[in-house]
């Protein structure tokens, strides 16, 4: 049995107002596994972006949870509001795409501290990999160039965590088709982007999770 917990981490209030979530997947044998950790402090650094920000750690609690529970963090990529409190986990090693650490060393200099720090061990994959029993990453690139996807084996058939392969689930359900005009930065490789979100779309998984929208996409049978 493996539970998914949303975690409600933060709003991007510049940016029509979207929630920032992680998840965390209760392992029953790997211990808990993160994905994604939220916008940094302190947030005066993307403050443009005009961010409600949380600490991981209180979002972790109201649902019994801690930062020393967490075994394995996966990134889905390292724009600021998915990487943000690596540090808070610096226990953890960092399940990244090689090419995504590439990229981010090279464009996110503003926020490096808080994925690049001292001491901060990444776990560089290229392309699909197992992180654990069941739970596994895909590739998806297309928001940026090493963008990662989590599926979760549940009872119930596959889970995705989609990260930013889309925004939001009337993306996922529109696939290229989407109107993207309140949503720039959705893709930085448009033909890598639509083929990555066909490629999940095509897996007809039980429920897609998002990182900036709370509600779910549930796949009938
Ligand atoms: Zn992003």
């Amino acid at each position: 049995m493996m539970d998914i917990v949303r975690l409600h981490l933060a709003r991007i209030d510049a940016f029509n107002h979207i929630p920032v979530h992680g998840f965390v997947i209760k392992h029953p044998r790997a211990g808990a596994i993160l994905v994604d950790t939220g916008v940094g402090f302190p947030d005066e650094l993307v403050k443009e972006w005009k961010v409600v920000n949380r600490h991981a750690a209180d979002a972790m609690a109201e649902h019994d949870l801690s930062p020393a529970d967490v075994r394995i963090v996966i990134n889905t990529h390292l724009h600021f509001d998915h990487c943000g409190q690596n540090a808070v986990f610096k226990h953890a090693p960092f399940y990244i795409q090689r090419s995504e650490l590439e990229r981010a060393r090279r464009q996110e200099k503003l926020t490096a501290e808080w994925f690049d720090f001292a001491g901060a061990r990444f776990e560089l994959m290229d392309g699909d990999a197992e992180v654990a029993d069941g739970v596994r990453v895909v590739a998806t690139p297309g928001h940026t160039v090493g963008h990662q996807s989590v599926i979760v084996d549940t009872p119930d058939g596959g889970a995705i965590m989609i990260g930013d392969a889309a925004y939001t689930s009337d993306i996922y359900r529109a696939g290229a088709k989407a109107d993207l005009s309140q949503w720039r930065g959705q893709y930085a490789d448009r033909d890598a982007w639509a083929g990555s979100l066909e490629k999940l779309r095509a897996m007809h998984q039980h429920a897609v999770h998002f990182c900036h929208d709370t509600r779910v996409v549930e796949v009938k049978r």
